[in-house]
């Protein structure tokens, strides 16, 4: 683009970081819950929250692969168009967002 890669755009680099820094933090409520749950300590709110995060910041990160791959991202068969679909039906089920969001805000005023 312009005689530049992608990737020297800055842009493009704030992206990124959002994308990985997203996947990190849900990265880090899994491992939260399933270490508490190893502890035999109840994880009601931790595994929501890490469920609620996970599918939703994977489907902000696929959206965000799909604009850097421009027309191509949205191409049968590329692998960020085929995500793209199929990471929306994870918002739904084992719990949809609305449950989980339910369940965090009973668990924070139970605790209040
Ligand atoms: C691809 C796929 C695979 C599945 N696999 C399985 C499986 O293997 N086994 C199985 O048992 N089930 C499975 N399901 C079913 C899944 O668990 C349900 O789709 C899910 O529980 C949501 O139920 P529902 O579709 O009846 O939607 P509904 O419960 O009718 O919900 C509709 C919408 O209302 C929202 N909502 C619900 N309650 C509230 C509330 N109190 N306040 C605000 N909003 C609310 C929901 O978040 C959702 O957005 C699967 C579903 C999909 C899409």
């Amino acid at each position: 683009m312009f005689g530049q890669r992608p990737a020297d755009f800055q842009l493009t680099q704030a992206k990124l970081a959002q994308m990985a820094t997203t996947i990190d933090s849900a990265a880090l409520l899994t491992y939260r819950a399933a270490r508490q749950r190893d502890q035999g300590r109840t994880v009601t709110r931790e595994a929501a929250m890490a469920k609620m995060a996970a599918t939703e910041g994977a489907q902000q990160v696929i959206d965000a692969a799909v604009q850097l791959w421009g027309g191509a991202g949205v191409v049968h068969g590329n692998v960020v168009e085929s995500l793209y679909r199929e990471i929306r039906a994870l918002r739904i089920y084992e719990g949809a967002t609305e449950v989980q969001q339910l369940i965090i805000g009973r668990d924070l005023l139970k605790e209040a």
